[in-house]
C-alpha cells in the first residue's frame, strides 16, 4: 500500500506462461525438457523480484539461465600431462566409439539375432574384437569395471575357499577401495604370504592346499616397491597346483614398448594365468567396464554365477567397448605415441598466438599414466607456463581448463592435449587473460 502497485517489482514480474512463450525458451522446452526451462526461468524472476533486472529483462536472462545440455557433465580439457585421470572421467573415447555409442542409444540388436528373430549372444561384437584382440584368451567376458571383474572371478572361482595372495600386493587402488576388502566382501578367504616387501615361491607352495581355490597375482599400479624386494612372476606361479588369476588392472592387451614394466593380457597369459582382469577405461582407452579373458571353462563358471547378471554391462559400454577395439586407435594411444619435439613445435604455435595476451613460457614437462598403471614411468613431454593465478579462472571457463601448479606456475601439459583441442585450448585462456576487470 505504501508503494503504487506498477512500482512493485514483485507485480511487475512477468508471470511464466508469458515468458516460457519467449520462442527460445519455447525450443529449448524441447531440447532441454520443460523442468530445466522452468528453473531458468524461475531464477530470472527472482533476480527481477530482488529488483536486479527489469521486467523487460526477464526472457533474456532466463536465454542465458539455460544449461547448454541436459548433463550438469561437461566437458573439460585435460592439460594435466595424466593420462588416465580418474577425477576426470579416466580414458576420452575415441570418435568412432562416440558414435557406436550414439547407434547403440536406440533400440537395438544387443541380444536378438535379426536372421532368426531368436535370442542373441548378448555383446557378441565386443567379445568377438576382444578375442581377436588377444588370440591367447580362449574366452572374454566383460562386467562393470576392474573392481566387478575381480568381485565376480573371487565369487565364481573362491567363495567360501581361499585365496593366496602377497602381502605386498594387498593395495588400495584409490578412494578407499581396497582389493582384499573386495575379496572378502565377495565371499573369499584370504591367505596372504610373503612379507610386506618379498615372497618368494615356497611361501606360494606352503600355503597352497585342499582349500585354496586359486592364487592372486596384483599389479601394484599406483606405486613402486624398491630396495630389498622380491617378487614370483606369473611363469613361477602357473607351476603351482592351483589355477592362477592376475589382476594387470591398466587394461593393455599387448606389450607397449614406451611402458616396458607394465603387464599386458597377451603377456601373461601366454606366460601361463588362467584369468586376467583389467579395466576397460585406462591404457585400453575405452568405456567404463572390466574385461575377463583367460580359459574357456573358467570364464564359462563365471558367466553362470548369479553375480554375472548383477555387474553386466549395458549396450552403450559394449557398443563403444567394441568400437576401441576395431576403430582407429584410442586418444590415450596417440597420447602415448606423443614426443616432446612434436610438442615442442605445438607448444611454440600456442604461445606465439598467447604472447600478446599474458606472460606464457614453453617448458619442459614430464606427463604420467596416472593411477591407471605404469608408475614411476616418467613420459617426456612439454607445457605452457602461465601465472598461477590463472588456474581458478581457466577451470571455471569455457571450456574448462585444468592444468597443475607447479613451483609458482601453472602448466599445461600438451601430452595429455588432443589437436581438436588446441583451438579451444586458445580461446579459453585468451577469455579469461582478456577480462575487461582486468583480472588477466
Ligand atoms: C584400477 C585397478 C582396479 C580397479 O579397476 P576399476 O576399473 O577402477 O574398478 C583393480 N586392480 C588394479 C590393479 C587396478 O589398477
Amino acid at each position: 500500500m505504501r508503494q503504487p502497485e506498477q512500482e512493485d517489482p514483485r507485480r511487475a514480474t512477468p508471470r511464466t506462461d508469458r515468458v516460457l512463450a519467449d520462442p527460445r525458451l519455447e525450443e529449448a522446452s524441447h531440447r532441454l525438457g520443460p523442468r530445466l526451462v522452468r528453473v531458468a526461468v524461475t531464477a530470472a524472476q527472482q533476480r527481477c523480484r530482488d529488483g536486479e533486472l527489469g521486467p523487460e529483462q526477464v526472457p533474456d536472462a532466463a536465454v542465458a539461465a539455460l544449461p547448454t545440455a541436459a548433463t550438469t557433465l561437461r566437458p573439460v580439457i585435460n592439460a594435466t600431462g595424466v593420462i588416465v585421470h580418474t577425477n576426470l572421467g579416466r580414458a576420452p573415447l575415441s570418435a568412432a566409439a562416440v558414435e557406436a555409442l550414439a547407434r547403440a542409444a536406440g533400440t537395438t540388436d544387443v541380444e536378438l539375432d535379426l536372421a532368426t528373430a531368436r535370442r542373441g549372444r548378448r555383446g557378441g561384437g565386443a567379445l568377438d574384437a576382444l578375442r581377436a584382440a588377444v588370440p591367447a584368451a580362449e574366452a572374454a567376458h566383460v562386467v562393470n569395471n576392474g573392481a566387478a571383474a575381480l568381485a565376480l572371478a573371487a565369487a565364481a572361482l573362491a567363495g567360501g575357499r581361499e585365496v593366496v595372495v602377497a602381502r605386498g600386493e594387498l593395495v588400495e587402488i584409490g578412494d578407499g577401495f581396497r582389493i582384499p576388502e573386495l575379496l572378502e566382501a565377495a565371499g573369499a578367504r584370504l591367505r596372504e604370504v610373503g612379507t610386506t616387501n618379498r615372497v618368494h615361491l615356497r611361501d606360494y607352495a606352503q600355503a597352497v592346499g585342499e582349500d585354496t581355490a586359486l592364487v592372486l597375482k596384483v599389479h601394484p599400479s599406483n606405486f613402486e616397491v624398491s630396495g630389498f624386494t622380491s617378487s614370483v612372476t606369473v611363469p613361477e606361479l602357473a607351476g603351482l597346483p592351483v589355477p592362477v588369476v592376475a589382476d594387470i588392472g591398466s587394461g593393455l592387451l599387448a606389450p607397449h614398448p614406451r611402458l616396458p614394466r607394465e603387464p599386458d593380457a597377451a603377456s601373461v597369459l601366454a606366460a601361463g594365468a588362467d584369468l586376467v582382469t583389467a579395466s576397460g577405461d585406462k591404457l585400453l582407452g575405452g568405456p567404463q567396464c572390466g574385461l575377463l579373458l583367460g580359459r574357456e571353462e573358467v570364464v564359462q563358471r563365471l558367466r553362470r554365477h548369479p553375480l554375472a547378471r548383477a555387474l553386466r554391462v549395458d549396450k552403450l559400454t559394449l557398443a563403444a567397448l567394441e568400437a576401441t577395439l576395431t576403430g582407429p586407435a584410442a586418444p590415450v594411444a596417440a597420447m602415448l605415441d606423443r614426443r616432446a619435439d612434436q610438442l615442442r613445435a605445438r607448444a611454440d604455435a600456442v604461445a606465439a598466438r598467447l604472447a600478446p595476451h599474458v606472460d606464457v613460457q614453453v617448458v619442459e614437462s614430464a606427463a604420467t599414466v596416472g593411477g591407471g598403471g605404469a608408475p614411476g614411468v616418467e613420459l617426456p613431454s612439454v607445457a605452457l607456463s602461465l601465472p598461477p593465478h590463472l588456474a581458478a579462472p581457466l577451470r571455471a571457463g569455457d571450456p574448462p581448463v585444468v592444468g597443475r601448479v607447479r613451483a609458482g606456475r601453472l602448466l599445461l601439459d600438451l601430452l595429455t592435449v588432443a589437436e581438436a583441442d588446441e583451438e579451444p585450448l586458445v580461446s579459453a585462456v585468451t577469455a579469461v587473460t582478456t577480462r575487461p576487470d582486468g583480472t588477466g
